[in-house]
């Protein structure tokens, strides 16, 4: 055997949550990037991978139900090369008919139309450059309460008895109108960001299903979407405690903190 990962035959796959922050990550070659394309080498490689990202927002939820998902551009302002580029995984319509069949936390339909968005291929770009893995993504309810969207994980954590890796692609924190490539992380982006560390360390999830309480939590999200990925990785993960990396908080408020739970 050749194979660079180690075999992922009878063992439960690890879950993964990225902070993804630029789409230019996918392309970069930094601090953060570096971290996952090592992280997507030492995993066992998953059969397929099931990626919830947090720029798909839906009423109701879906997966990806096509053979092949195209490459979404789903950004402005970004230099050629990112809006040229292509991530060709299949898509893994069994997976995603086999999802829909078995979540009972939401009604989860088969979608034809939308893809994979930069949300899941800037992570998949350098965990898995030759995108020779199948990809389903999940789309997230925005108004579907944390707590159902937490259920959801769970009920998706045997899939990781099938060789498949559940994706959380979001950011911890995430506020783009406060965004400055020269600031210091702003104190809000900070305490926002050690209350998710310690609640991921000391697996306190129902402080996490109840973000909103955070005083910080108005400044860190003003929308959820990057925070609700977590959620379902939690779900997903069951017990377990985390390794947590990439702790940095970049142009002062995006946090890009990861949390890989039991690998
Ligand atoms: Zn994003």
């Amino acid at each position: 055997m050749t194979a660079m990962h180690p075999s992922s035959a009878g063992r439960r796959m690890p879950v993964v949550f990225i902070g993804h922050g630029s789409p230019e990550n996918a392309l970069d070659n930094n601090a953060f990037t570096r971290n996952w394309k090592s992280l997507g080498a030492s995993l066992p490689k998953p059969k397929a991978i099931l990626s919830i990202s947090a720029h798909w927002l839906t009423e109701g939820t879906a997966v990806t139900g096509m053979a092949q998902p195209r490459t979404i551009h789903d950004f402005y302002g970004f230099p050629e090369p990112l809006k040229k580029y292509r991530y060709p995984a299949a898509g893994a319509p069994e997976t995603a008919a086999r999802i829909a069949k078995t979540v009972t936390a939401a009604r989860v339909q088969l979608d034809d139309e939308w893809g994979l968005d930069h949300g899941t291929w800037s992570v998949l770009a350098q965990m898995y450059p030759r995108a020779d893995i199948p990809v389903v993504q999940m789309s997230l309810d925005y108004y579907l309460p944390p707590a159902r969207q937490y259920q959801i994980g769970r009920e998706l954590a045997p899939l990781r008895d099938h060789g498949i890796l559940i994706l959380g692609s979001g950011n911890l924190v995430h506020n783009l109108t406060a965004v400055d490539i020269h600031a210091e992380p702003f104190a809000w982006a900070r305490e926002f960001d050690g209350f998710v560390e310690f609640a991921l360390a000391t697996r306190d999830d129902d402080a996490l299903i109840r973000y909103t309480r955070e005083p910080s939590a108005q400044l860190a999200h003003p929308t959820f979407d990057h925070f609700l990925p977590i959620l379902y990785v939690l779900g997903a993960s069951g017990k377990e405690k985390p390794r947590q990396f990439n702790g940095g908080i970049f142009a002062g408020s995006v946090g890009m903190r990861c949390a890989v739970f039991g690998e």
